[in-house]
């Protein structure tokens, strides 16, 4: 056989070709599914050589320490299967860490599992939780994950939006929107897009909301040290009547800036931890052990990284904002996270989609509009700008959004 049969025989094999020789058609699964509006913008602000406010991403190197050790880690022969539910070494580090930051006592062996990423976490999470026919509350905007790993499992995303302009829960809204059929409800605190932030009342309100039900909490919280101006971080951790429904779920690649490592963990009790083990084991069985070695020696010698990780991306956020002043953007508030929203309706009269790409092209900015993360998209004209960058990122990419001005005078 010719090498040209070779690949067809084998493509017939896979069934990607008919026997006519015609492209198979499928039907997929999630139709509504596209591309993500980060690897969009990220591919635009490539192509159109723009800076890159756009995919939240650091353009930052990781410690010194974190690197060395996943270079040792390598050398040291760590290369082979770690335990599928996370190396024990770090497990014990993320136990120790999760009392001493929120009081809450946890156990290594039966609590923690390490993923390849929060994303991972919150599908496994998922997965191994809601039913077909299930209920899940989404409250929009949401990030980007939660949607398509509910509809695969033939669930509902209920979807609720947050209250402008604070992002905040609309209790009554959320409390009509509990029904028997409800399996969970997922938070993102710090939340991505808008950095709006729990609070402990929040907290309270919940429990006192979900305490006749069976409702599981799944609580995302990558960018649990990112919280600004004194606040406290309200992970479901601190109230233990929510963390024993709670999936709470963290990520390495925000707190140590290495977000292509794709290491994330889930903190459940025991028996939540069981079923999302069950998912992760044939998910991905286990994740990238060199970087778990490495995450867990730096977490054990440098705890002061994560402790001065707010204090670091309050000091961007202040930078970027001043630094913005000086153009046409009105700036919405921050209290957490890594994401500033701005306000762009004195710029132009556009959809967020329209305007981004105007942006990307014509200006040399790439941010990500807000539209994606609503299943309705409210008329507001916000998108939003990452400022996990270094100060010559920043500086340039707000001298680029000054010539807005010139756009704005236009329209005056
Ligand atoms: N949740 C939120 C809110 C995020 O912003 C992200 C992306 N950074 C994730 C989850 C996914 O994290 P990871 O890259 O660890 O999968
Ligand atoms: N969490 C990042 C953001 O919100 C993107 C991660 C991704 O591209 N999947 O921009």
């Amino acid at each position: 056989m010719r090498a040209g049969q070779t690949l067809f025989a084998a493509v017939l094999a896979f069934g990607v070709v008919s026997r006519a020789g015609s492209s198979m058609q499928i039907e997929s699964k999630l139709p509504q599914v596209g591309t993500t509006i980060f690897s969009v913008m990220s591919q635009l602000a490539q192509e159109c050589e723009a800076i890159n406010l756009g995919q939240g991403f650091p353009d930052f190197e990781p410690p010194a320490r974190l690197r060395e050790a996943l270079a040792r880690a390598v050398a040291d022969g760590r290369n082979q299967y770690p335990p599928g539910i996370g190396v024990a070494a770090l497990r014990e580090q993320i136990a120790y860490k999760t009392e001493a930051l929120y009081g809450r006592s946890t156990d290594p062996g039966t609590e923690v599992t390490v993923t390849s990423g929060a994303t991972e976490a919150i599908f496994a999470a998922i997965a191994a939780t809601v039913r077909a026919g299930d209920e899940v509350i989404v409250l929009d905007p949401a990030y980007d994950c939660y949607v398509p790993a509910i509809e695969l499992q033939n669930a509902r995303a209920v979807r609720m939006p947050l209250l402008q302009p604070e992002f905040s829960i609309d209790w009554q809204r959320l409390a009509d929107a509990i029904t028997p059929r409800t399996r969970m409800l997922i938070v993102n605190s710090p939340h991505n897009p808008t950095g709006a932030v729990l609070t402990a009342d929040d907290l309270d309100r919940l429990a006192a909301l979900l305490r006749d039900t069976s409702v599981l909490i799944l609580s995302d919280e990558v960018y649990e040290h990112m919280v600004f101006d004194g606040a406290l971080h309200q992970s479901m951790s601190r109230h233990p009547e929510l963390a024993a429904r709670s999936f709470v779920i963290s990520s390495f690649g925000k707190t140590y800036h290495c977000t292509g490592w794709k290491i994330g963990y889930c903190v459940a009790p025991p028996a939540l931890t069981a079923e999302l083990r069950k998912v992760h084991q044939y998910l991905t069985f286990a994740s990238f052990a060199p970087a778990q070695w490495a995450l867990a020696e730096m977490l054990e010698a440098e705890p002061e990284h994560h402790l001065e990780l707010s204090a670091f991306y309050q000091d961007k956020r202040d930078r970027f904002r001043a630094l913005l002043a000086d153009t046409p953007l009105v700036l919405q508030d921050v209290p957490g996270g890594y994401f500033q929203l701005v306000d762009y309706s004195a710029v132009r009269d556009v959809d967020d989609a329209t305007f981004s790409q105007w942006l990307v092209r014509e200006v040399g900015v790439a941010a990500v509009p807000l539209s994606p993360f609503f299943e309705t998209p409210p008329e507001s004209r916000l998108m939003r700008l990452c400022f996990a960058k270094n100060d010559a990122t920043l500086e340039a990419g707000a001298a680029r959004l000054a010539a807005l001005n010139a756009t704005a005078a236009l329209r005056r």
